[in-house]
C-alpha cells in the first residue's frame, strides 16, 4: 500500500481548482494528473487510447467515455502514480466515469473527492470581471485593471472583455455544470468519499481548508476501516 495520497478534485469554472489542484500535488509529492496535460501527453506517445482520442478531437467531437476512461486508465498504471499516489483534475466528469475510475482502483483506491464550492454569484463576478491582453494574454480583473486604461501592463496591448465571459454567458456554462456535477457529487457523497471545502476568499486560506479537511478524513478512515 502506498502511503501518498490519491485525491481528485472537483469545482466549478473560476473556483480556482486547477491552481490548488498543483499546490496539492506539490505539497504531497504525488502526481499533478490534469485531463488536458494527459490527452496531450497519451497523443505524443501515441497509446492506443491516446491515437483513439486524437481522431475524435481531430474531428472536433467529445471524445466518448471508454475513452476518456482509457487514457485515465493508461496514466493510472504508470509507476509514480502506483508508487506514490495522484491528485486527479478534471476527471471524472460524469457518473459513468466516476464508477469506471471506482473499479479501476477498487474499493479503498480512493481517499477523498475534494469538492471546492464556490457561491456562483463569486464565482461569476470572477470571471466576469476578467480582462484579457490581446497581444500576451495576461489576465486582470476590474477591480485590478491596468495602470493605464486598458492597456496591457507588459506590452501596452489592448486589455478587453472575452466574449464568452459576460454574466450571462457565465451563468449559462455554471448551470450546465451543476446540471453535470450533482449526480457526481451525490454519488461520491453516497461512498462516504466528499469532501466540501469553502473556496471563497484568499486562495491561501481555502489551500489551508483543503489540507485540514483531507487530514481529517484520513483520520477517520484509519480509525474506522471499512
Ligand atoms: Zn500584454
Amino acid at each position: 500500500m502506498s502511503s501518498g495520497v490519491r485525491l481528485l478534485v472537483l469545482g466549478k469554472q473560476g473556483a480556482g481548482k486547477g491552481t490548488q489542484a498543483v499546490r496539492m500535488a506539490a505539497h504531497y509529492g504525488v502526481p499533478h494528473i490534469s485531463t488536458g496535460d494527459i490527452f496531450r501527453q497519451a497523443a505524443a506517445d501515441r497509446t492506443s487510447f491516446g491515437l483513439k482520442a486524437k481522431e475524435y478531437m481531430k474531428r472536433g467531437e467529445l471524445v466518448p467515455d471508454d475513452v476518456v476512461i482509457g487514457v485515465v486508465a493508461e496514466r493510472l498504471a504508470k509507476e509514480d502514480v502506483v508508487d506514490d499516489g495522484f491528485i486527479l483534475d478534471g476527471f471524472p466528469r460524469t457518473k459513468v466515469q466516476a464508477e469506471a475510475l471506482q473499479q479501476l482502483l477498487g474499493p479503498n483506491g480512493l481517499d477523498a473527492a475534494v469538492d471546492i464550492d464556490v457561491p456562483t454569484e463569486v464565482v461569476i463576478d470572477r470571471i466576469s470581471g476578467r480582462l484579457v491582453c490581446r497581444t500576451c494574454g495576461t489576465t486582470y480583473h476590474v477591480s485590478k485593471p491596468p495602470k493605464v486604461d486598458r492597456l496591457c501592463d507588459k506590452d501596452g496591448g489592448d486589455v478587453v472583455q472575452r466574449e464568452d465571459d459576460t454574466p450571462d454567458a457565465v451563468k449559462r456554462r455554471l448551470d450546465l455544470y451543476e446540471q453535470d456535477t450533482r449526480p457526481l457529487l451525490e454519488y461520491y457523497d453516497g461512498l462516504g468519499l466528499l469532501i466540501t471545502v469553502d473556496g471563497d476568499g484568499d486562495p491561501d486560506d481555502v489551500f489551508g481548508r483543503i489540507l485540514d479537511a483531507v487530514e481529517e478524513a484520513r483520520q477517520s478512515r484509519l480509525s474506522a476501516p471499512r
